[in-house]
């Protein structure tokens, strides 16, 4: 194995959804980087991977991002995870390969390992036209949340974000004023034991969720007006 960042997509739940080429890159790396080392223990274990990891996360200093160059530097072999999904996409990953491009260019090679993604997962059972669609991440907590879902309410293209069970009710009471009754799908655990679908306006999902526990991860896809 040549010295590499590779990034890695890891499941989003159901630990059988890996790739073998992940499997096998994660086995030949020198170090795993990695968000929550108990998270990413679970997935090695479950494949019976042992290798040095090390964790990166959005709050990791500066002097890690340094010593995780330094590592490249000296020819090591180096595999990113995230807690799930693809690294970069609404997670740290994307920081780490703009330093080692700022630093390397095309001396480092960085290579993708493609696999599981929320988004994708729930775009492609949503039934909304997908041709082109708007990923949106998380909306803001606060300063900027109102303009996000006038925003998406104005956009052409089938919508997905992210969103958290502390704030998901409070996303759908938004896109009820919003978006009115254009048909949105939110999508539970996907891939999980409690893998759920909801169909319908945002003030119907919103009902059916309250009926159910709010608990879990959550994609809300929304369909364009036409
Ligand atoms: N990098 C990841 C990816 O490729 O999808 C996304 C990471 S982001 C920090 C985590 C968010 O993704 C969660 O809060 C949730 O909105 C969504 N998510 C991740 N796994 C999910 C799942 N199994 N079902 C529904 N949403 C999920």
């Amino acid at each position: 194995m040549s010295k590499a960042l590779y990034i890695v997509a890891t499941p989003i739940g159901n630990l059988e959804d890996i790739t073998l080429r992940a499997i096998e890159t994660l086995k030949e790396a020198d170090v795993i980087l990695c968000e929550d080392t108990r998270v990413t223990k679970k997935l090695l274990a479950r494949y019976a991977i042992q290798k040095p990891i090390q964790s990166y996360h959005q709050h990791s200093k500066l002097s890690k991002t340094e010593h995780i160059l330094g590592m490249l530097e000296e020819g090591k072999s180096i595999a990113l995870v995230s807690d799930a999904g693809t690294p970069g996409i609404s997670d740290p990953g994307g920081m780490l390969v703009e330093a080692v491009v700022a630093r390397f260019g095309d001396e480092v090679k960085i290579v993708p390992i493609p696999g599981a993604n929320a988004a994708l997962a729930a775009l492609s059972v949503s039934g909304f036209p997908a041709d082109a669609f708007r990923f949106l991440g998380f909306p803001p907590h606060k300063k900027g949340r109102k303009t996000f879902f006038e925003k998406l309410a104005g956009m052409e293209e089938t919508a997905v974000f992210y969103e958290s069970k502390h704030r998901i009710e409070k996303a759908l009471e938004e896109l009820v004023k919003n978006i009115g009754v254009r048909p949105i799908m939110v999508a539970r655990e996907l891939t999980k034991q409690f893998e759920t679908l909801y169909r319908g306006t945002a003030e119907e999902c919103l009902a059916r969720l309250r009926a159910d526990k709010i608990l879990g991860e959550f994609v809300i896809v929304v369909r364009t007006v036409a």
